[in-house]
């Protein structure tokens, strides 16, 4: 059976296209129920998580702890340095498959999945979460979810996994949102919006924001410091390097760059020094469609960024990855001068390539482009 939103009434579901059965308060009632009534809860979110992915925890562990619960937080990878300022950080456990770390999984009699809704994408606790015996509930918003999950809350067009959170805290009890989950639903909108620049923006969530603001006595100028104004001077240096690298393609439509692992070392930073560069691309007028490459030993990271209706999930999808409509990420097991060549051959796939008044394919600039990085054609 499928649970789907009904497209004319937006706090209606339907059971597989016929009858109303189901409201949306009802759906979001049975998570907060369930939350209600578990005693040890396990949170998990993505490999190397984000803004969106550890904001998102935070702010759901504290105020279940707050509610008396006994919580668990168990990540694949560690947190960003620029996020562990935040209450509740040193509280995630990176998973390392130890008894310990497997009992805490077992002994859990709820499990919450936090920013993705993939197996693979949960990196080394995947199989015991997904395999868990316990009610496993999903909260994110990405395309595409897998079936395991028991309960849902989700939507594509949220801004952030923050957004819908919130919206469970609204149903359950917003005096519940102190200072300690303030902060992280704040970081995690803010991070996942751009610093709410992006489409998904809304008045709505501007008031949400603003209440998250209020009951937590934040302070944005500090919070926006304490995530962005941390860069080193080594990542700033590796951002210069970068930024050169930038590429037009189809007549300016696509804009490329690339971090080399050369780059990487002679710069003297830590690869979450780049989080975020992509985005200078979509920065120049009349690129629709950012991409990054990523030389890494097992192969080459491919982040997708797109404007309007420029849509780059089935795009990096095509590659065995995903993500949303305008940020998306794959990981291709090849060297950077094939991986940039196959991602820049598919885009007519993906995209409508035809208003650049160029050629599919690889032109003699882009051509010329990969011989610079070193590339043997
Ligand atoms: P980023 O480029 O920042 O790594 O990823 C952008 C978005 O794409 C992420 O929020 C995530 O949703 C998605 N994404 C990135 N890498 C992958 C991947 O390998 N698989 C899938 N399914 N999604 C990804
Ligand atoms: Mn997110």
């Amino acid at each position: 059976m499928f649970w789907s939103r009904a497209s004319n009434n937006a706090n209606t579901f339907v059971f597989n296209g016929g009858s109303i059965v189901r409201t949306y308060e009802d759906m979001i009632g049975e998570i907060v129920s369930a939350l209600e009534e578990a005693n040890r809860v396990v949170i998990t979110t993505h490999t190397r998580p984000d803004g969106d992915a550890i904001g998102s925890q935070l702010a759901l562990g504290n105020y279940l702890s707050s509610k008396g619960k006994k919580v668990s937080m168990i990540n694949s990878d560690p947190s960003p340095y620029n996020l562990e300022w935040l209450p509740g950080s040193e509280k995630i456990i990176v998973y390392d498959g130890s008894l310990e770390h497997v009992d805490m999984i077992a002994s859990a009699d709820l499990i919450v999945v936090l920013d993705t809704n993939n197996k693979m994408r949960l990196g080394k606790p995947g199989d015991s979460i997904k395999e868990a015996s316990v009610p496993r509930i999903l909260i994110d918003h990405h395309t595409d979810p897998e079936n395991w999950f028991d309960l849902m809350w989700r939507r594509e067009s949220a801004s952030s996994t923050a957004e819908l959170l919130y919206e469970i805290f609204a149903d359950w009890d917003l005096d519940g949102i102190d200072s300690a989950v303030a902060a992280p639903l704040y970081v995690a909108i803010m991070t996942d919006t751009g610093s709410f620049r992006f489409s998904n923006v809304t008045p709505a969530l501007h008031r949400m924001v603003g209440d998250i603001v209020e009951r937590g006595n934040l302070d944005p100028a500090q919070m926006y410091a304490e995530v962005y104004e941390k860069r080193s001077v080594e990542g700033l240096r590796l951002m210069s390097t970068v930024l050169s690298t930038m590429q037009l393609h189809f007549g300016g439509l696509v804009g490329s760059m690339v971090i080399s692992k050369r780059s990487l070392k002679d710069s003297g930073a830590s690869i979450e020094e780049s989080d975020g560069f992509v985005n200078n691309i979509l920065s120049i007028e009349g690129v629709k469609v950012g991409l990054m490459f990523t030389e890494t030993e097992r192969g080459t990271k491919v982040s997708f960024r797109s404007k309007e209706d420029y849509q780059v999930h089935k795009w990096a999808q095509s590659f065995g990855g995903g993500g949303h409509r305008n940020a998306s990420g794959a990981f291709i097991k090849a060297d950077l001068d094939s991986a940039i060549k196959r991602t820049i051959a598919a885009a007519s796939k993906f995209i409508d390539i035809t208003t650049s008044g160029q050629d599919e394919g690889i032109s003699d600039e882009d051509a010329d482009y990969l011989s610079m990085l070193g590339v043997q054609n």
